[in-house]
């Protein structure tokens, strides 16, 4: 038995709005999810309703196979670390930590022992005296984060905890909960717009668009495997490159180039004779031109960015336009014509009416 479920989850916001459709997941005890997607996508909603602050409009959620739709946050035994993670300005670092240890009435010997703990894991030992006006960004978030696990609760539930910080302190403090993560064992649900953020942290992730879930995997499968254009293009940076085509005779042309489609998808690509589909292929997947098993294309250089350990490299093949991750050594010039191929095994067809995955 899953330690939490959603089955069915709905939400309709008072004023009508369905927020969230149909939400089915179970989460295994210790797992680490993230739930991904752009602004609006009902991340925060379904968070929320897990941690008890927003009803259920359908469905059921349960904790350990209790219902739990009823209970509210404290008995969920949930401790959620918020966006904006106010946190006491008149109280100091180990009190702000040991606040809500003080508010259950743990006693004193006890809440110094677990804030030490606490503090230890987090790196703020030398903080602990410390306002939060008197922090940097980065501090404020570990201790927003130490308030949380400092109670012993089932589960975490972050939603976009490092939204505040800069790029860099971004990257040291996903590690850091990750780590928090591996020394906890914690279950944690963790919200998030950023697709870095999620391959980097998640053990599953949940990709959702406009309140409905549209696959839900490990990083590996959901960049390997995705089910539609909308994921493929969510994860992976640069994103996937899409092309829109017209099958006939099993080729499609993009630009100049003919591509033998059957070489690879004989079998799937016959059903769409005479309809549209979509070639995807990733912008660090192209290899230079000339292997056997691969599909050729023309195009011209618009734009290269160097980027240090790869060269991004904006093209236009006929009228349409893609990015191709390049080795900075072999970095084309602005405007010149290059050759490039894309591995049989790389390429990836989408239904273009459905924006389904084909293969
Ligand atoms: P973000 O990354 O911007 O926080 P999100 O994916 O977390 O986005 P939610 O905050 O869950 O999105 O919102 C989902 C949708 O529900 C949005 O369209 C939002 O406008 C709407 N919504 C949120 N709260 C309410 C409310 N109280 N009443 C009506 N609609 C709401």
């Amino acid at each position: 038995m899953a330690y939490l479920e959603l089955k069915g989850i709905n939400k309709i916001y008072p004023n009508g709005f369905h927020a969230v459709h149909d939400f089915n997941l179970e989460i295994e005890k210790g797992e680490f999810i993230v739930f991904v997607g752009p602004s609006g996508c009902g991340k925060s909603t379904t968070l929320r309703m897990i941690a008890g602050l927003e009803d259920i409009s359908k469905g059921e959620f349960l904790i350990d196979g209790k219902r739990a739709n009823e209970l509210g946050p404290r008995q969920r035994e949930v401790a959620m670390v918020f966006q904006s993670y106010a946190l006491y300005p008149q109280l100091t670092v180990f009190d702000n930590l040991g606040y809500g240890l003080t508010l259950q009435g743990v006693d004193e010997d006890e809440i110094e022992e677990k804030v030490l703990n606490v503090a230890g894991i987090l790196g703020l030992t030398d903080y602990l005296d410390r306002y939060p006006r008197a922090l940097s960004g980065g501090q404020r978030q570990r201790v927003a984060v130490g308030r949380a696990i400092i109670r012993k609760v089932g589960v975490f539930l972050m939603d976009e905890p490092l939204s505040n910080l800069d790029a860099k302190q971004r990257v040291t403090m996903r590690s850091e909960i990750t780590n928090i993560h591996r020394t906890t064992g914690a279950t944690t649900i963790y919200v998030t717009h950023d697709q870095t953020e999620a391959m980097t942290m998640a053990d599953r992730i949940v990709v959702m668009k406009e309140g409905v879930v549209q696959q839900i995997g490990t990083p590996k499968e959901l960049y390997f495997d995705p089910v539609n254009t909308f994921v493929a293009g969510f994860i992976g940076e640069p994103p996937m490159n899409f092309i829109k085509s017209h099958v006939n005779g099993g080729c499609i042309k993009i630009g100049e180039n003919t591509l033998d489609l059957k070489a690879s998808f004989a079998d799937k690509i016959g059903k769409y004779e005479g309809k549209d589909i979509i070639f995807g292929f990733r912008p660090e997947s192209v290899i230079p031109m000339g292997t056997e098993k691969s599909y050729s294309m023309k195009c011209t250089v618009e734009l290269t960015e160097m980027l240090g350990d790869n060269t991004n490299v904006y093209v236009n093949i006929g009228d349409d336009k893609a990015i191709l991750k390049v080795n900075p050594h072999n970095t084309p010039a602005m405007d010149s014509e290059m050759e490039f191929s894309v591995p049989y095994d790389a390429a990836y067809l989408f239904d273009a009416e459905t924006e389904m995955r084909i293969v």
